[in-house]
């Protein structure tokens, strides 16, 4: 005789509250509200499914549930910061699910160590960061946030937005990191008869791919930043990225160019670009993710301008999060715990950390 054994697995996952939005659109899957579209199916397999958005301090649901889940969903645009003190109290925890792309916000260092796998839904939200991108290079070189501000106002004075305003022609424009969501700028950019298009990676695109873009590769960061008008960062946050536009790096940019930061807020460093923006350093900077999110009220990027008052393009972590995203990374993540209760392999494009620890290079060179 077989004995049938019923696992029923905690899965917790920490999500952002939708309010009204999320109940008059259902396709607002990343939400509390809507649960990705999990609870249903999870419940009726017989698995506990704890979901919040609260996720700060040791009161929190996150932090309470934690101690018992097997399974944690986290999204990055609602990040829950499992550091490693909390890995060390989640002895329950396998599997860490981020639905979407970009794990930092994972002690990833800690997961090896703990062997809990971390897997994302790569590819889910590239080409709608992609599209962000291309739209902020824009808005930034051709002056658009003070042009439309003018307008609300009801004030009409060409020359004091014309005088900051650019083609993008002409331009060379560097990626920082060349993956999935890097290589998709580089594609959008091409018809824009850029001057140049560069990239900073420590790895190398595939001849063919680097030849379809016309995109040439720069080795050194100074060297590759110093030559760009725009520099947008498409690469992970991890040890060797975070703080890796700061002060001295910045002071390598030529005067006056552009950024744009899709990637995590800490790569770039908060007071630097702020300093660099105000003192026209840079002429803009543009981008959705903070250093810390929620961003607090008072945080610099909010606010800061150029000497001629624009040059900001900040808002807040909706890039990746898009319907269209929120529909491919709600599928992704049921496709992986589908893996998961099954015992079968994982894509490997979306394992992070596996059982034996870093399955993918993206997070550093180990
Ligand atoms: P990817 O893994 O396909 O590509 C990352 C690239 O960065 C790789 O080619 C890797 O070699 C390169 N890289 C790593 N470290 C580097 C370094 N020190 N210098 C230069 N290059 C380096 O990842 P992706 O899908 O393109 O996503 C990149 C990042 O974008 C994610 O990790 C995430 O942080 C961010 N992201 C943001 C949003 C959003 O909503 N704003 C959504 C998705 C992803």
């Amino acid at each position: 005789m077989i004995d049938l054994i019923l696992t029923v697995n905690q899965v917790v996952a920490i999500l952002y509250k939708g309010f009204q939005a999320a109940v008059q659109e259902p396709r607002l899957l990343g939400t509390t509200e809507n649960s990705l579209g999990l609870k249903a199916w999870l419940n009726s397999l017989g698995h506990e499914f704890v979901v919040s958005d609260d996720k700060e301090g040791s009161n929190s649901d996150f932090q309470k549930h934690i101690t018992d889940a097997q399974v944690l969903i986290t999204t990055p645009f609602h990040p829950g910061y499992l550091t490693r003190d909390l890995f060390e109290r989640a002895k329950n925890l396998e599997l860490c699910v981020t639905a979407g792309v970009g794990s930092d916000h994972i002690d990833l260092n800690a997961a090896v160590d703990h062997k809990v796998q971390v897997l994302e839904v790569s590819g889910s939200n590239v080409t709608s960061v992609a599209e962000h991108v291309v739209m902020s290079i824009l808005l930034l070189v051709r002056n658009f946030v003070p042009a439309h501000e003018m307008i609300e106002r009801g004030d009409w004075a060409v020359s004091d937005i014309a005088r900051n305003a650019f083609d993008l022609e002409g331009k060379v424009v560097g990626t920082i990191g060349a993956g999935r969501i890097g290589y998709r700028v580089l594609q959008r950019l091409k018809p824009f008869d850029c001057k140049e298009l560069l990239y900073f990676d420590y790895a190398a695109l595939p001849e063919a791919a680097g030849k379809a873009v016309g995109a040439r590769r720069v080795e050194d960061l100074k060297d590759f930043v110093s030559q760009c008008d725009v520099v947008t960062v498409n690469c992970p946050l991890h040890e060797g990225t975070r703080g890796l536009v700061n002060k001295e790096l910045l002071q390598s940019f030529k005067p006056g160019a552009w950024l744009v930061n899709t990637a995590r807020g800490a790569i770039c460093d908060k007071d630097a670009v702020a300093e660099a923006l105000k003192n026209g350093h840079l002429r803009g900077y543009a981008g959705d993710v903070w250093n810390v999110q929620p961003a607090p009220r008072d945080h610099a990027w909010r606010t800061m301008k150029n000497p001629l008052g624009g040059g900001n393009g900040m808002v807040p972590h909706y890039s990746g999060t898009t319907l269209d995203a929120q529909a491919r990374y709600a599928a992704g993540t049921r496709s992986i715990l589908e893996n998961y209760f099954a015992g079968q392999p994982q894509e490997p494009q979306n394992i992070i950390v596996g059982v034996k620890g870093y399955e993918t290079k993206a997070y550093g060179q180990r």
